[in-house]
């Protein structure tokens, strides 16, 4: 059987490692590990501890599970008060979807949802069916769970046509096709986007070919990076401290193996939390024996003649004897693809409305293509209509339920994306979350709990409100801080701060954007110096540029 668990939604009450130990368990106070491929024989306990969840939280196939955060019943009444707008796409329509992971499936499931009836292909450039992506940092490299038992649960059959091992290489908006590398073209009627994003590979190409230097993005990465480890190398070297990078380090160091971090910004997750909070992640690490290294970077890795990584050399100097090196720098969003489709494209993802549709180069949005997941990057409201570009797995589901729903709506019955980003990640037995968006903020203060104890809420405020919150084992108070930011309720918080060790708001330390440092899982590209590339594109009188003209028209002058 297949599970899996909205870990944005647990609040570690701890009911299923209760009902299913055999299934679930904790790491520390509150961070859970679970197994996503339990014998068919636990079936029983795991749906009681789906059903006990206060949360609800967990996904099993085989149990008709509502989608994850839609309302179905709003779903069912929308349907039945503007179904009649597209019954012919409804009950014959070609819907086709580019990317087979999270976003992909969760949509495909959700069209089903909605009653859509007609075709539906997947194309996916990986030779898997759909899996989970958060393990492969966490149970997989502890070896607690296979790579290839990290398949994502069914949450209900699709009856879709898979082309799974193809990627797609091109999008004709004007015919509505999708071109294939086997150089197939599949036509559709409308179009889901959710390529996602793949690891910024070590920039050194050789070296990058070293046996033992590796990304953790795929379940093939994550296959092998386990063997790596299992191995029992000398030491691992981790390039970035980012989450994926901490999470790793983490687990090398529960099995034992000497680890070094190397960081460009001057603390672990600085990119996504600030150096405040990024300070107390480096205490964490230390405490629990990385060999952590801020402010350095990796400026080149040996191999030896039979291409074996065997060395690493660091911008202090020094120089390190390590056999694994995991390249934790971030992420590229998959749009390579959609170059010359007319589509607004570029390196914060594919442009779309907060109802997840498209929009093409000149900000016209579109009727028909949708976008969902790591590759989308929408306005919300709640942050001055900024575009957000998310790399969280909630904003996956949300996104492409709220896309696949917009999809077979017309315009009265068409839902926003309006939720409040929220991510977590388990690192050293500790369960950190965040909501909102602490990256945007410039000033954070400790407002609950104990930051020696390392068991305490941040609030983040931008501009004197609160805009985002980080919760180390303290997650059970984040929706409180989301309802405040939603209100967008005072910085420093009106109310008596319980704990926080007397500190009072300081500056958060995000580094300067020129800091070459890990990317925050959510960032506001609005500012971002590359997006000012939109052109107004000129509308001549005697023909309207075609979107393939317009899109070179909108490419960013080389510098100099
Ligand atoms: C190691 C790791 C740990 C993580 N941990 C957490 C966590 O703790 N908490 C959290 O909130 N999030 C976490 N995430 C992020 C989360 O997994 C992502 O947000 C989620 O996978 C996004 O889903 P997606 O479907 O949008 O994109 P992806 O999962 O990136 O999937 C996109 C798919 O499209 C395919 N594709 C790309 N281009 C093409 C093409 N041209 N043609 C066909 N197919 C194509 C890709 O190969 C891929 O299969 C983690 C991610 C990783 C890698």
């Amino acid at each position: 059987m297949r599970v899996v668990v909205d870990l944005a939604r647990c609040q570690g009450y701890g009911q299923c490692v209760f009902l299913a130990p055999e299934v679930f368990s904790m790491d520390g106070e509150e961070a859970l590990f679970y197994d996503l491929g339990p014998d068919e024989a636990q079936r029983t306990k795991v749906l009681r501890a789906a059903a006990a969840c206060p949360v609800q939280a967990l996904q099993v196939e085989g149990k008709d599970v509502e989608p994850g955060r839609a309302s179905h019943d709003e779903a069912r009444e929308d349907r039945a008060a503007d179904r009649g707008s597209d019954r012919v796409f409804l009950r014959s329509g070609r819907v086709v979807v580019v990317g087979a992971s999270l976003a992909g499936l969760r949509g495909a499931e959700m069209l089903r949802a909605e009653g859509f009836e007609g075709s539906l292909t997947v194309i996916g450039d990986e030779p898997y069916e759909p899996y989970d992506r958060p393990p492969l940092s966490k149970q997989v490299l502890a070896g607690r769970i296979p790579a290839d038992g990290t398949a994502l649960p069914r949450l209900r059959d699709i009856a879709a046509t898979w082309r799974l091992g193809t990627a797609a290489t091109g999008l004709d908006m004007m015919a509505k096709r999708v071109l294939l590398a086997d150089g197939q073209e599949v036509p559709f009627d409308r179009l889901l986007i959710a390529t996602g994003v793949r690891a910024r590979p070590w920039p050194d190409e050789d070296e990058a070919a070293l046996e033992g230097v590796i990304s953790v993005r795929t379940r093939d990465d994550g296959a092998r990076l386990r063997e790596l480890v299992a191995a029992g190398p000398r030491r691992v070297l981790i390039i970035g401290a980012g989450f994926a990078g901490s999470e790793a380090a983490s687990v090398c160091r529960s099995l034992g193996l000497p680890v070094t971090v190397v960081e460009a910004g001057d603390a672990p997750l600085v990119g996504a939390l600030g150096s405040v909070v990024g300070r107390i992640a480096a205490g964490l690490q230390r405490e629990h024996g990385v060999d952590l290294r801020c402010g350095v970077t990796v400026t080149s890795l040996d191999g030896d003649p039979a291409g074996r990584l065997r060395r690493a050399h660091l911008s202090d100097g020094s120089v390190l004897d390590v056999d694994v090196a995991v390249a934790a720098l971030g992420g590229i969003r998959n749009v390579e693809w959609l170059r010359g489709s007319g589509l607004a494209a570029g390196v914060w993802g594919v442009a779309c409305d907060a109802g997840c549709r498209a929009f093409d180069v000149n900000g016209l949005v579109t009727d028909d293509v949708f976008v969902a997941g790591d590759v989308a990057r929408a306005p919300h409201p709640l942050f001055g209509y900024e575009f957000l570009a998310l790399e969280h797995w909630g904003n996956a589901v949300a996104e492409a339920e709220i896309a696949a729903h917009n999809m077979v709506h017309a315009e009265t019955g068409r839902w926003p994306h309006l939720a409040v980003p929220e991510f977590w990640s388990s690192q050293f037995g500790v369960n950190i979350k965040s909501v909102g968006v602490p990256s945007l903020a410039d000033e954070v203060v400790v407002t609950q709990g104990s930051v020696e104890s390392r068991r305490f809420v941040a609030a983040y405020g931008f501009q004197g409100r609160i805009i985002g919150a980080v919760s180390f084992d303290h997650a059970l108070w984040l929706d409180f801080y989301k309802d405040l930011i939603e209100e967008a309720a005072p910085f420093p918080p009106a109310f008596p701060m319980v704990g926080g060790d007397g500190m009072r708001a300081t500056p958060a330390g995000f580094p300067a954007p020129s800091v070459p440092t890990h990317d925050a899982t959510v960032v506001v590209t609005g500012h971002e110096p590359s997006e000012r590339r939109a052109a107004y594109v000129r509308q001549r009188r005697d023909a309207s540029p075609t979107p393939l003209r317009a899109f070179r028209q909108a490419q960013p002058r080389k510098p100099g």
